[in-house]
């Protein structure tokens, strides 16, 4: 046999295997790796980008999943973004090996496979590339560098539309591209990751109506977020100490309040909860912000087990469909969890679906059509064997609950309220994976 076609025989006979190197990868690094990875692994990936940064980079987003490419009915969908301060470094590493091991091992390991199965994972290994090209790689662990920044100056964490206070800032085009994203999709939970210190800290990182207020800033779900930060402070290798960097407050378990560390307004982490639903936490990973290439491997050994099972987390409370009896989808329902006053109450998509992070307990859920007709429900969430799938409960609405022929309802608030009372025997998860 020629020697050209032995060479492509035995290249055919090997498995598409990636080994990726722990450096710093630049935006062209970034870019190929991804579309290798899409090209190698073409059924459970789909890479799109959601924009362009102010120098014309695109800002790559890779989904993962069973079906990768649209949203699937009853499928949540998970987000990690990293680099939002181009001079934090980590995150932007580490969601690359993150990718490499999820596609890597999809097939192979049974939790890996059924996390993809189940859930839609997009991962943006950086939204802010123009901060990143402008960080200085040599001169590491500085406190504070012009990489930050987006080209145009811009701190994109403090450029979000901020709910609890008014933001004036100009909205820069990675920000937007961002909000589109949020807004377009049903994301349920999310990972912003930093550098600079070593906690997970959840919202809210602002204050309602007052700027000058000081300590814990309490959202409605304050249980929930605390379950979901200690879960990631508590599989990393070392963040549920709370005393690892020199100079910066201890944290009682690794985690703390946004707002009771240091308030600030236009975060993102706040806009995803208090605008998209969806529950964000801000990662810290790593004390030095732009450490040494050498270093990103420790990194990895330490930080992979809580990336990991964070997506897992997704599954947790409740989720359903509001309908019509004819099967519709009843869009823009309300869905409140009675004694959680969320500013934005949750609302259905296009399809009629709803996703509520909940603890095991008991809760009451009230929804309320466009309309006005309503249906409560009492629903018991269990800690359960793992089945990677939160406990469902749709709502059906007689056709006549409907905007076409409800005349007879407008201007009807609560009037229809219909107590089912029923309470529903089925399990959700709560992960064995946490350790307190
Ligand atoms: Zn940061």
């Amino acid at each position: 046999m020629p020697a050209g076609i032995s060479l492509l025989w035995i290249c055919a006979m090997i498995p598409y295997v990636i080994t990726l190197e722990f450096k710093h990868h630049s935006a062209k690094d970034l870019e190929s790796f991804l579309q290798r990875v899409h090209t190698s692994w073409p059924s459970i990936t789909n890479l799109y980008s959601i924009g362009k940064s102010i120098e014309g980079v695109d800002l790559w987003v890779l989904a993962i999943g069973k079906d990768p490419k649209v949203h699937t009915v009853g499928t949540p969908e998970v987000k990690y973004i990293g680099n939002i301060h181009g001079d934090e470094l980590v995150g932007r590493e580490m969601l690359l090996h993150l990718i490499e091991h999820l596609v890597e091992n999809y097939g192979k390991d049974p939790t890996i496979t059924k996390i993809i199965n189940s859930t839609r994972i997009h991962i943006m290994p950086s939204v802010n590339p123009d901060g990143y090209a402008m960080t200085d790689l040599e001169n590491q662990c500085l406190s504070s560098s012009t990489g930050r920044y987006n080209k145009a100056g811009s701190d994109l964490n403090r450029n979000f539309p901020d709910y609890l206070q008014e933001n004036k800032l100009p909205l820069q085009p990675e920000t937007e591209a961002v909000i589109n994203w949020i807004l377009n999709e049903t994301f349920v939970l999310s990972l912003s990751l930093h550098g600079g210190a070593l906690v997970a800290s959840y919202p809210y990182d602002n204050f309602k109506g007052d700027v000058n207020k000081q300590g814990y800033s309490k959202c409605p779900d304050d249980d929930v977020f605390i379950h979901l930060a200690k879960n990631f402070s508590y599989n990393h290798a070392g963040m549920f100490y709370g005393d690892e960097c020199e100079g910066i407050p201890t944290f009682t378990d690794g985690i703390t309040n946004g707002a009771d560390w240091y308030p600030f307004e236009g975060g993102m982490q706040d806009f995803n909860y208090l605008v998209g639903q969806c529950f964000e936490l801000t990662i810290e990973l790593s004390c030095c912000k732009n450490p040494a290439a050498s270093e990103l491997e420790t990194f990895w050994n330490e930080s992979h087990n809580s990336l990991l099972s964070f997506f897992q987390l997704v599954h947790l409370g409740v989720k359903g469909q509001v309908l019509y009896s004819d099967g519709k989808p009843i869009e823009n329902a309300t869905v409140k969890v009675q004694g959680r006053d969320n500013i934005n109450p949750f609302r259905t998509n296009q399809k009629g679906e709803y996703y509520r992070l909940l603890l095991p307990g008991n809760y009451t859920l009230e929804v309320t059509v466009p309309k006005g007709h309503s249906q409560s429900v009492k629903v018991e969430v269990f800690d359960k064997e793992p089945n990677l799938s939160a406990l469902v409960v749709n709502f059906n609405f007689s056709i006549t609950d409907g905007p076409s022929t409800t005349e007879t309802y407008q201007g009807s608030n609560i009037a229809g309220i219909v107590e089912q009372n029923i309470i529903l025997l089925i399990f959700s998860v709560l992960f064995s994976f946490i350790h307190f």
